[in-house]
């Protein structure tokens, strides 16, 4: 599993580098925006690691760059700000998971496992269809009516999460503990932006809606049934 980190605090960068590495993780560090930039969109990773402070391009003109080309890789931001507007704006963006400085290394590891477990599928169940939606959980790639529909990794994990439990409505605090490992309590913010990025790509071309809101809970998916 090869990882890249944009780092430009060495110290930090470094560290890392040398923990992933002891994991057992091939690690490439990139001390600068610019390097980063040039990394993520002409190698391959499994992983991104991406600090948003940077000091020529900054990590979201990265992560811009990276969704733009369309490349599916996970993406952990690091932010010395927490703020719910820096985690919405990654959302959007199309980064998977963030931490926080200063945390831990057992705490990054931890959800640098989860992202990278969640690349890989159990080999008994292969694609999932709910109507004409379909998911290719090898490939990880959506259509519906037969277009292919291009998600974010998040997204995917969100998606699969819905189509697993069509039919049922899905409260936001269970979304967010299965989906962001998280317990998000009153800041349901995140969710609901997912969400609404999911819809779009899922439901405003086409007939009929597949996702919907469950007033004061949360979220269902299913087929209207024909009558
Ligand atoms: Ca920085």
């Amino acid at each position: 599993m090869k990882i890249l980190i944009v780092e430009d605090e060495r110290k930090i960068g470094e560290y890392l580098r040398q923990g992933l590495t002891e994991a057992g993780f091939v690690v490439d560090l990139a001390c600068n925006g610019l390097d980063g930039h040039h990394l993520t969109m002409t190698e391959s990773y499994d992983l991104l690691i991406l600090d948003i402070m940077l000091p020529d391009v900054d990590g979201w003109q990265i992560l811009k760059s990276l969704r733009e080309m369309d490349r599916c890789m996970p993406v952990l931001i690091l932010t010395a700000r927490d703020s719910v507007d820096d985690r919405v704006k990654g959302l959007e963006l199309g980064a998977d998971d963030y931490l926080v400085k200063p945390f831990a290394f057992t705490e990054l590891l931890a959800r640098v496992r989860t992202l990278l477990r969640r690349g890989t599928t159990p080999v008994a169940e292969t694609t999932l269809k709910v109507g004409d939606l379909e998911l290719d959980l090898i490939r990880h790639r959506v259509t519906r009516a037969g277009h292919r529909i291009h998600l974010t990794a998040k997204e995917f994990v969100l998606l699969e999460l819905l189509v697993h439990r069509k039919g049922e409505a899905l409260p936001r605090s269970l979304i967010a503990s299965q989906v962001w490992d998280m317990n998000f309590n009153s800041d349901t913010n995140v969710i609901d932006v997912a969400i609404r990025r999911l819809r779009t790509k899922i439901d405003n071309d086409f007939e009929p809606k597949l996702i919907h809101t469950i007033r004061g809970m949360g979220y269902m998916l299913d087929v209207p049934s024909e009558e």
